[in-house]
């Protein structure tokens, strides 16, 4: 099970993410990542890490 980090997102992303293997958190580009949820949802993928579904 991957580590959770503290919830980051990308500007102009409509969700959030919490855990740093995340594929799609990976894929945010340098200087578009920021700390926080940002009011935005929890990315379907974490929320798959999280429920144990998939591995990242
Ligand atoms: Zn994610």
């Amino acid at each position: 099970m991957p580590k959770q980090v503290s919830p980051f997102h990308s500007k102009t992303g409509e969700v959030y993410h919490i855990y740093s293997v995340c594929t799609a958190g990976i894929s945010i580009k340098r200087g578009r990542k920021v700390k926080g949820k940002g009011n935005k949802k929890l990315c379907g993928a974490c929320k798959d890490i999280r429920a144990g579904k998939r591995p990242r």
